[in-house]
């Protein structure tokens, strides 16, 4: 059992991981007044039937399911919860528990913020992605006109509950995106602790693993520290998108083909070759960097990968500019200088482009 607590400005974010979340839940929900709610997706309903059973039963809570994926991430799913959340009659101190993935949260959490100007958020994430990065730091969002994460809020969590127990039931092909998204925590703090990591990504991304509670413990303790650091992100915290920006782009234009966190990884690669062009990191930590990330997504299976390669890398540069705020064609991007240390850097335009057209080659 772990918890945290993150003091932030509006209110406090109270962390819980372990197994059997039940009593912990309980007991918080017990002291909200009713009526209370829960947000999951289809999948997750049907994976975990018999806990949430027992959930909405023992704590009244009202549940709305949206049908699974990215693509439930939308207004008009926005609007369903928030009509549900109205007819309902949910008050400014009922909760809202978001039980699900990192789509799930990011969508409750919207809903959360918006209603009545903001009720409390309750996070239950399921996902291994969920439970190292996304159920903390209060960044919630929907994707519109074509943007990811176009429209949203800050509004944290007050209850986070990481119950290591729904990962019994998270499908293969999920757990690598966790992965991404946990090396990513490590390459921002501790170069030891990647390689460890790195040893055998395949191998740790099971439920019950004896050493992935304190992976997730780690992660969770560097995304803390970066969010009480600067909230809303004004500097420091953005080294959390390591990865992203090249991520967002193969996630924009890569058809579904790749989840959140498998593109952070194949992001994270594309960073790495922009480090070396320019000249973040010296060749040498550069080669080891790349040599590094390419085992780590060759042993998830996802080298080589010729339908990436295909993409155009004007249309890459496009969806990353529309991303991303351009000053005088320079993208501000995180780059890695070795793995354990990361900056903040603007880069040109060309230079991106540039890094796009060798990354292919790294890739194939
Ligand atoms: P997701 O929510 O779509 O979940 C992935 C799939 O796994 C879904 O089909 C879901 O139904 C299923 N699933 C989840 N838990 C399960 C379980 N225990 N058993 C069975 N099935 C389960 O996607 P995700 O990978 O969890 O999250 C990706 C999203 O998170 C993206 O939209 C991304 O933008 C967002 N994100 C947000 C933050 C943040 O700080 N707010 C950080 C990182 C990512």
């Amino acid at each position: 059992m772990f918890e945290l607590t993150l003091r932030l400005a509006r209110h406090d974010t109270r962390l819980w991981l372990g197994r059997d979340g039940a009593p912990i839940l309980a007991a918080d929900l017990a002291r909200r007044p009713r009526p209370r709610m829960l947000l999951t997706d289809n999948q997750v309903a049907r994976a975990r039937a018999r806990q949430l059973e027992d959930l909405v039963e023992g704590s009244d809570l009202h549940r709305l399911v949206l049908p699974t994926g990215e693509a439930s991430k939308n207004s008009a799913n926005l609007l369903t919860v928030l009509a549900e959340m109205g007819s309902l009659g949910l008050e400014r101190h009922s909760p809202l528990v978001a039980f699900g993935g990192g789509v799930i949260g990011d969508l409750g959490g919207l809903a959360a913020s918006l209603w009545k100007r903001g009720v409390p958020l309750i996070l239950v994430p399921t996902s291994l992605l969920a439970m190292v990065d996304a159920c903390l730091g209060g960044k919630t969002a929907i994707n519109f006109g074509g943007l990811r994460n176009a429209v949203g809020t800050f509004w944290p969590a007050c209850l986070v509950v990481v119950d290591l127990d729904c990962l019994d039931t998270l499908p293969a092909r999920e757990w690598a995106g966790g992965f991404g998204e946990l090396l990513k925590a490590a390459w921002l703090s501790d170069g030891s602790w990647a390689s460890r990591l790195e040893q055998d990504p395949a191998g740790l991304l099971r439920a019950g693993h004896p050493d992935l509670a304190g992976h997730l413990k780690r992660a969770l303790r560097v995304k803390a520290a970066l969010v009480e650091g600067d909230e809303f992100e004004a500097g420091e915290r953005a080294l959390l998108n390591l990865g992203h920006s090249f991520a967002h782009a193969l996630e924009a234009r890569g058809d579904g083909e790749l989840g959140h966190g498998q593109a952070v990884l194949f992001g994270m690669l594309a960073a790495a070759r922009a480090s070396r062009l320019t000249g973040a990191a010296p060749p040498a930590a550069a080669d080891e960097m790349e040599e590094r990330l390419r085992r780590v997504l060759a042993s998830l299976g996802l080298l080589p990968a010729r339908k990436l390669v295909r993409l155009s890398v004007a249309n890459l540069m496009k969806a990353m500019t529309q991303d991303k705020k351009v000053r005088e064609g320079r993208l501000r991007l995180v780059l890695p200088e070795t793995p354990g240390r990361a900056r903040l850097q603007d880069v040109a335009g060309e230079t991106v482009a540039e890094a796009w057209r060798q990354w292919k080659d790294l890739v194939r």
